[in-house]
């Protein structure tokens, strides 16, 4: 067996530079908890990035995946395929939409409804209603053109030239989005809850607004779920907590129960402008990551109390949260966030804050700088946040 220095120089020197890595190899995880090689346990406040919504290795996933892989792993899209379709129809019947086309990822997902939109648009209304308007902060994939969707700069910088078409405005600024909007616009394509961006929610007003806007204008609202979908908000989908509907809808993350799978919904009448040919994926929704999907969505539903849990815990580690900031008001600044995705923006970097949690055993990541956000599964306990909360104590202590 190889030691844990020669692993990390191998990580080194093996993989591509995209990540900065704690020090750390990950081999095993049950439920809240993951163990490194050398047996240290940690509990998981981030969730695979909130993607372990149910916790590690949960036994319907795991049953699933291993009944499936025995069945059937790939055939390709140019067959029916059961689990997609049982998965399609699921997701159907839990949302506002009534048709899903799957990819891989949550950038992909993001670029199956760019690419509706854009078609849809011109085929009721011209080839010049092309323009997608996006929030600043907003985060929406690492591709060429999902990059250009994204409202952060310093995550476009050294790839340019990006895709032409997006126009960004400030987030929950309902002027600026009303005055960026012309006859030229195609969609508005928002995260209710800005993951990446700083754990910053929409306000209810602001995405009532947008809805509004939008419809007034025949503009297609798109919501990128990505992140807050599949439970993590308290709800299955952020936006029935904003009492809307997107005409599209974007999933990733939570949706595959950790095996990579995204999803793009649709209302019939716009998803009506893909036929045959004008998108595809080798690999979406294929056997092996539909049944793991579908095991994931059905363990949820059946739990019964999962969701109002979430948003019970999520209260409760905010009320935790928020008296850490009456204790160190100079040093945390703002807590946010809904159900289980919550953030706590500092008054500095938070780099060695996340590496000292490693430490203590926690995992725990920093977003958009200065923002510690913890997307923790859904089943995790009220000991478990308590915990964690003595450790932000002790080390923001120290800090002040
Ligand atoms: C993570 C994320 C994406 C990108 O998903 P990938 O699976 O990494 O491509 C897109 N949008 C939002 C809101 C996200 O949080």
């Amino acid at each position: 067996m190889m030691n844990i220095k020669h692993m990390l120089e191998d990580s080194n020197r093996y993989l591509m530079n995209t990540y900065n890595r704690a020090p750390i190899v990950l081999r095993k995880g049950r439920g809240t908890r993951v163990w490194d090689i050398n047996g240290n346990e940690y509990i998981d406040f981030l969730g695979g990035v909130s993607v372990n919504v149910l916790g590690h290795c949960h036994p319907k996933i795991v049953i699933a995946l291993q009944k499936q892989a025995q069945r059937l792993i790939h055939v390709s899209n140019l067959y029916n395929i059961e689990p997609q379709i049982e998965l399609a129809k699921v997701l159907v019947e839990l949302s506002f939409a009534d048709q899903v086309f799957f990819c891989n990822s949550g950038a992909e997902a993001n670029e199956a409804a760019i690419k509706l939109a854009r078609k849809y648009a011109k085929e009721h209304h011209g080839d010049y209603k092309i323009e997608i308007i996006t929030a600043t902060n907003s985060f929406h994939g690492r591709t060429i053109t999902t990059l250009s969707a994204t409202g952060q700069d310093k995550l476009k910088k050294g790839f340019e030239p990006l895709t032409p078409g997006f126009v960004n405005v400030e987030f929950n600024n309902i002027e600026d989005l009303a005055s960026a909007v012309s006859e030229n616009t195609c969609a508005v394509l928002l995260e209710p809850i800005q993951g990446e961006g700083g754990v910053r929610p929409a306000t209810v007003e602001y995405l009532k607004e947008a809805r509004k806007i939008c419809s007034d204008n025949d503009v297609l609202l798109i919501l990128d779920e990505v992140q807050t979908g599949i439970g993590r908000t308290g709800k299955l989908f952020a936006y029935e907590h904003y009492e809307i509907e997107p005409d599209i809808m974007t999933l990733g993350k939570g949706l595959g129960g950790g095996v990579p799978i995204g999803a793009m919904l649709a209302k019939k009448d716009i998803a009506s402008s893909f036929v045959p040919g004008s998108h595809g994926s080798t690999f979406g929704g294929n056997p092996l990551v539909c049944a793991s999907a579908l095991a994931t969505i059905e363990a949820i539903m059946e739990d019964g109390i999962l969701l109002e849990e979430c948003n019970r815990l999520g209260e409760y580690m905010k009320k935790r949260l928020t008296e850490l900031k009456k204790e160190f008001p100079s040093l945390i600044l703002h807590v946010r966030g809904k159900g289980l995705l919550i953030g706590v923006e500092i008054n500095r970097d938070c780099g060695p804050i996340v590496e000292e949690c490693l430490k203590r055993g926690f995992l725990i990541n920093c977003t958009a700088g200065s923002t510690l956000r913890f997307a923790p599964p859904l089943i995790v306990s009220e000991h478990e946040i308590d915990k964690l909360i003595d450790v932000l104590d002790e080390m923001f202590g120290r800090l002040q």
